[in-house]
Parts: C-alpha cells; structure tokens; sequence
C-alpha cells in the first residue's frame, strides 16, 4: 500500500491510513506500507536548500528532502501501534533501498527483502519511506519527484507482493486529469505501455519510472482513492488483459516545456550532430525535434525542445558550440505546453492524428512541433492554450462523461 501527500497531510489523515492499513491486515495480508512525505513538506525542504545555496551538494539537499518521509513513516508507525497493529518504520537505507549515486533523480539498483521478510513473518506491518534509499558511499539519495510511486512498486517486486495499491487523492487513473476536465472519466483499467507513456507525457498520478518497474516485473498495480477506499479504482495490467482497445485511451500534458530554435544554420551532413552531441554531454534531454527544408539548399531552421529547468544550461552548451555549428541567431520560448494524446488503439485505427490536429486547427490553436510514436502523438502548442486544447480534444474523441 503507497499513500501520497495529501493522503497523510495531517494527523487526522494518518489516523485515516492507519485504519486503512489495519483492514488490510486484519484481512490477513502481510502488508508493506510506503509514504511520502506531507503535502507541501518536499517543496519546503527544497526551498530551504535553495535559499541557502543555489549550487550546493545533491548529496546535502537529498539528505534534507528525504526527511519528510522519515516523519510521515514514524508517525504511522505509531498511528499503527497505537491502533492495536505491530508495525515499525523502515527508512531506505535500513531495508535497505540501495540506489545508484545520482543525487535528486537516483536510480534504485537492488532492495535486499531478506530483513521484511522475517518481520512480515513475524506478523509486522513494515512502514517504508517513499522516495529515498541509499547511494554508495552510505549516502542518503532521492528518487526524483512523485518517486515513491517507484518506491513502492519497487519494494513491491523485492517483496513479490501480490499487488501494489497506489492510494492518492483521485479514485483512479482517468482519461485526462480530473483537475482540468470536470467530464474526464475513470478508466476501469490502462496498459503498462499507456501508463508509461501517459506517465512521461505529464500525467504525474503515477511516477514514470514506477510503471517502468511495474511492467518489467509483472507487478499488477492499482491506482485507489484513499478518501473512498471501495472503489475499484484502476487497473495498470497488461494489454492482453483489455478488451476494449479504445483508438485514444487518455490525454496528458506537460508545461514543463522550452522551445530553442537555431536560425539559419548549414543544410549539410554533420550539423544535427553538432548541436546534439554537445547538449547530450551536457546532460541535457533532447525531446522534441523539427528541421524545416531549406528554400535555397544552404541554410535551414531548427527547432527542439527541453524540459524547462534545462533551459539555461541547454543555452548555454548551444552558445558554446556555435562556431562548430554556425548558425546566424538562437531564440527560445519558455511559454509552450506539449499535449499528447495516447492510446494502444492508435496501432489499428487510421486517422487517429488527424482528429487532434483539425480539432485544435478549430480553435485556432497553431502547432509548433509534432512528434509521434506508435501509441502517442504530440503536439506543442502555446502555454496559454493547454486547458482549451485539452478539453476540446477529450470531447473530440468523445471520451466526455
Ligand atoms: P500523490 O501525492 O498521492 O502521489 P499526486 O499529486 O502525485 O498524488 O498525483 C495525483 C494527481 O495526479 C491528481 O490529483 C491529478 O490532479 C493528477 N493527474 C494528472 N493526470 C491524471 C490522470 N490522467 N488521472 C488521474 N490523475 C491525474
Ligand atoms: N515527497 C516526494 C515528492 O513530493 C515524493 C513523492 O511524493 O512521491 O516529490
Ligand atoms: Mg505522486
């Protein structure tokens, strides 16, 4: 069982998991806890490390963000305890979580079960910080944001558990996010491979790297309501496992999105990589990419995008390479959005693309980029369309309640 934020926002809601967590017990589950921090309480933690320094150590600022896991596992612990439950605590690296040394967005590289497994045995109710394990070097790590999903799904694998229930502040995964679509609706079940990329494309209900995880090791995950516990909620599950294959199962957005494009550069051999090799050793992630025909066979455009934290640093590798790649001026724009839309159904069904790009063409919403991929279609469009586009193509491929 994984509860979010504001699941165990304050004490009242950590009474509420408790009770939750007994009835799974009672039912005669040996059962493994994985919490985040309180609501609010990671940003806190950053800003802080922020405010002191803005180029201090990853290896600092994980130890400090990691703490609000630690609080919310005590107190459930004793929340448990104090309901007639036997349950400890467990931070990462007493399980232990062991993870790779990438500070911020760590990888988690094995979960030894052997010391859970004999207090499950031992009828104990483990309660397991999201988020953290440990890097070499006995180092406290962090997982990247929304990574105690991957936590949780994790341990779950090391565990074989026979299921991983993800509670949060939603009764499930649903067509679009509910935040911005009152008529998005609850899907019964999605595919790993959709979720991947539902996950990736923006949908933060669940962390991308936790599906990852989810579909390589079989582990069946469901997506609950920790506020309305009986329902179904949502089925993460493999493709075989659905019937009705929908040509658009949901849409995701994402605003974490900048836009650089490289004015009039050569039309000759050797200049994509030019530009990509030097933003790829500086680590910076190349999403989308568009290069228009050049009108005289001498110089062209080209247009990529990036997340928008890696904005500066992407610049500033462009600027640095710019006489090996010789372009006349670079602009960016930080004001875009990506909306995708995804769906197992896009393999068989044609025309699928079409929809969204004469939809948004409707609204007189302009498309800047286009990327694609068996399941997916992308688009990037200006920030300030994102919840118009977003609901005229939710009622577009008539997925409104
Ligand atoms: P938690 O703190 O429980 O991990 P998150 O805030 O990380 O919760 O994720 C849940 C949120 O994800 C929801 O409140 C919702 O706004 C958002 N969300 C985005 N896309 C979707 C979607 N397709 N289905 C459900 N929720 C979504
Ligand atoms: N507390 C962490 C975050 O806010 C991890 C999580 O909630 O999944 O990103
Ligand atoms: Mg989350």
């Amino acid at each position: 069982m994984k509860f979010g934020g504001t699941s165990l926002a304050d004490l009242d809601r950590i009474r509420h998991v408790a009770g939750l967590v007994k009835r799974e017990s009672s039912r005669g589950h040996e059962v493994a806890v994985v919490v985040s921090a309180m609501a609010g309480e990671t940003n806190k933690l950053i800003a802080w490390t922020r405010d002191l320094s803005p180029l201090h150590d990853a290896g600092e600022q994980d130890a400090v963000v990691a703490t609000g896991e630690q609080v919310t596992a005590g107190l459930l612990a004793i929340a448990l305890s104090a309901n007639g439950v036997s349950a400890r605590s467990w931070q990462g690296w007493q399980v232990p979580v062991q993870t790779n040394a990438t500070h911020g967005a760590a990888r988690i590289e094995s979960i030894d079960p052997a010391l859970l497994n004999t207090r499950f045995a031992a009828g104990e109710v483990a309660v397991i910080t999201g988020f953290q394990g440990v890097a070499p070097g006995n180092r406290i790590s962090t997982l990247g944001r929304g990574g105690s999903d991957t936590s949780a799904v994790a341990i779950a694998a090391a565990v074989q558990a026979d299921r991983c229930d993800i509670y949060t502040d939603v009764d499930g995964v649903y067509t679009t996010d509910p935040r911005i679509v009152a008529k998005a609706r609850r899907l019964e079940r999605i595919a790993f491979e959709e979720m991947l990329e539902m996950a990736s494309l923006g949908a933060k209900v669940l962390q991308t790297r936790s599906v990852e995880i989810a579909m390589l090791h079989g582990v069946p995950v469901r997506v609950l309501s920790t506020f309305e516990p009986d329902g179904s909620g949502t089925l993460v599950c493999d493709e075989e496992d659905i019937v009705e294959k929908k040509s658009v199962t949901g849409i995701a957005y994402s605003r974490d999105e900048a836009k650089i494009t490289l004015h009039r550069i050569p039309d000759k051999p050797g200049v994509a990589a030019a530009i990509f090799g030097p933003l790829a050793d500086a680590g910076v992630n190349v999403d989308m990419i568009v290069q228009n025909v050049s009108e005289d066979g001498k110089k062209t455009d080209l247009t990529f995008t990036v997340s928008r934290t890696q904005l500066h640093r992407a610049l500033e590798a462009i600027e640095k390479a710019a006489p090996a790649i010789g372009y006349r001026d670079v602009t960016h724009d930080a004001s875009v959005a990506k909306i995708s839309i995804v769906g197992i159904g896009m393999r068989t069904h044609p025309g699928v693309a079409q929809i969204m790009f004469g939809t948004l063409a409707d609204k007189g919403i302009n498309i800047e980029v286009i990327s694609t991929s068996e399941i997916k279609v992308s688009v990037l469009i200006a920030e300030e369309y994102v919840e118009l586009a977003v609901r005229a193509l939710h009622a577009a491929y008539e997925m409104d309640a």
